[in-house]
């Protein structure tokens, strides 16, 4: 999995490193050098698989590991976090077309579009 390193203080939004491979949130945020980061940070984690280290001192201060791709359930190739939701129409050849890239030949996600379709 691939994540982005993100540094938020309040509204300023810096994204300091993309393409940490990592197992999970927690290891991409321990494989980068957090400034000024100390055990007194809270670490946590949130449901969409980013997880943060919040500064103690100002909860909107904090660094955090976003994914930037997800593995599929079926084939487990790498996809792009931005079709972590999509599901096309049964008949949208077009889009299933595109989403395929991003899958091994022999997925069964997109062989059954998504369990709509019976191959
Ligand atoms: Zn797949």
């Amino acid at each position: 999995m691939k994540y982005s390193i993100v540094y938020q203080d309040r509204e300023e939004v810096a994204e300091l490193h993309t393409e940490i491979e990592a197992e999970t949130a927690r290891d991409a945020l321990d494989q980068v050098d957090c400034q000024g980061v100390d055990a007194s940070w809270q670490y946590q984690e949130d449901a969409n698989g980013s997880a943060s280290y919040v500064d103690p001192e100002c909860p909107d201060r904090c660094y955090r590991a976003v994914p930037q791709a997800y593995e599929c359930a079926y084939c487990g190739a790498e996809v792009p976090i931005e079709d972590a939701a999509a599901l096309p129409a049964a008949d949208d050849a077009t889009e299933w077309d595109r989403l395929s890239l991003h899958h091994y030949d022999q997925c069964e996600w997109i062989k059954t579009r998504g369990s709509q379709a019976t191959v």
